[in-house]
């Protein structure tokens, strides 16, 4: 994957428009997972996810709820609209963002 598609600055959001977020790269790992558990957190057949680093995300509206799927990972979503928005292991480097929410 080209630089450029890393460092282009992506924004996105919920569907309600309460959260908004900014990512200034994205990890070189667009994938979709179809483990039970992003299906059931997605309510879809599979979640298509781009890691982007903590530091280089910023909520710049409104603040995600969290629900912990299992003990190690937290799936974030809009507490007012229900869109899911990443997954993320307890402790990891990187948010797995939904790709559809940018
Ligand atoms: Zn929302
Ligand atoms: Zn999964």
């Amino acid at each position: 994957m080209s630089e450029a598609y890393r460092h282009r600055v992506r924004s996105g959001g919920c569907q309600c428009g309460a959260i908004r977020f900014h990512a200034t790269e994205l990890r070189d790992n667009p994938h979709v997972c179809y483990c039970r558990m992003c299906q059931k957190a997605m309510g879809n057949l599979f979640a298509a996810l781009v890691g982007v680093r903590h530091h280089h995300l910023t909520w710049t509206r409104g603040e995600p709820a969290e629900f912990m799927s299992s003990d190690s990972a937290a799936r974030g979503y809009c507490r007012d609209c229900g869109t899911p928005l990443y997954y993320r292991g307890v402790g990891g480097e990187h948010l797995s963002m939904a790709i559809g929410a940018f």
